[in-house]
């Protein structure tokens, strides 16, 4: 399939009709792009989109990337590579678990080569030393980094809300693993709609000056009305307690909509408690991005 002829639906925006919403005044609807595309959902899809093309233009079969073993990003290049016909190669931080996780299964028999390294070495990956001996091993590649944080990646997340109005919303809420979704939103929307991250993994201040270093370097002309909230994290990425949980179960229940709890729940989670502290002004309107990934849901026994 050519990239460029790759339709996506229509994304629906599904109201949250909870009552302590009504009676605080505000409006919370979630921006379904987990139903984008059964393999390649959410905010992946778009963060892939340039990279492939750019492999393509240069006429480079073969994408390379990293993560870890339930890795949105990589069952999502993974199945970009079947769909669009290149070789794809998972490098993969630890062992691999014979047999291997749902998530990693699916990458392979979307024929994916998976790569596993140590942790140690995981954290070399964007030196030239490591990255050299990638190309001794694989030869050519295109080269997208963990979680398809790159230029490319950001001018593909612009697009996320291009077929939307966003005018009747003031806040735009979105998970952050790298920030590259919530840089790529903030080049495309109107200076009054603000963006409201949150960071969901562990580490003071990191994706502030993340997002600020994306800005810069890739000439942004981006709005000051974002802000990243790092109260919600829960301990660590990944790390998930009884009582996000037992918030994610419910919320799926009340509202129909699943979620998985290393981003969009804890997304949640932040959004729902900041109304109960009156962080938003009366008749708030809210916009929610539910980012997909819901491929890592099995890995958590609901
Ligand atoms: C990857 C992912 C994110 C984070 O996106 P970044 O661009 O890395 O900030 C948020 N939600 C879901 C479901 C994801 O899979």
């Amino acid at each position: 399939m050519d990239i460029l002829d790759f339709k996506l639906s229509v994304i629906p925006i599904q109201k949250v009709e909870e009552t302590f919403l009504s009676k605080a005044g505000i409006s919370l609807s979630v921006l379904r792009t987990d139903l984008l595309h059964p393999q390649l959902s959410g905010n992946k899809w778009y963060k892939l989109k340039y990279n492939l093309l750019s492999a393509s233009e240069k006429g480079i079969d073969t994408l390379l990337s990293f993560g870890g073993v339930w890795s949105n990003h990589i069952h999502a290049l993974s199945a970009a590579g079947r769909l669009f016909g290149f070789k794809t190669i998972g490098v993969i931080r630890g062992e691999l678990a014979d047999p291997l996780n749902s998530c990693l299964k699916d990458a392979r028999e979307n024929g994916m080569r998976l790569y596993p390294v140590s942790r140690e070495l995981y954290r070399q990956k964007n030196t030239p030393a490591f990255i050299n001996s990638l190309h001794d091993q694989f030869g050519d590649f295109h080269l997208i980094p963990e979680g398809g944080a790159n230029t490319l990646g950001i001018k593909g997340a612009a697009e996320i809300l291009d077929d939307i109005d966003v005018s009747p919303y003031h806040t735009i809420a979105v998970a952050c693993g790298t920030g590259t979704t919530l840089a790529g939103m903030l080049s495309s929307v109107p200076p009054q709609v603000g963006i409201l991250g949150f960071q969901i993994l562990k580490a003071n201040g990191y994706l502030k000056r993340e997002v600020e270093h994306m800005i810069q370097a890739n000439k942004l002309n981006t709005p000051d009305n974002w802000h990243i909230n790092d109260q919600y994290h829960f301990g660590g990425y990944a790390r998930i307690t009884r009582e996000l949980h037992s918030f994610c179960k419910d919320f799926m229940k009340s509202s129909s909509i699943p979620v998985e709890p290393v981003n969009s729940g804890k997304m949640l989670f932040g959004l729902y408690d900041l109304v109960k502290r009156d962080f938003f002004p009366q008749n708030s309107s809210i916009l929610a991005i539910h980012g997909g990934g819901l491929q890592g849901l099995r890995g958590f026994n609901y």
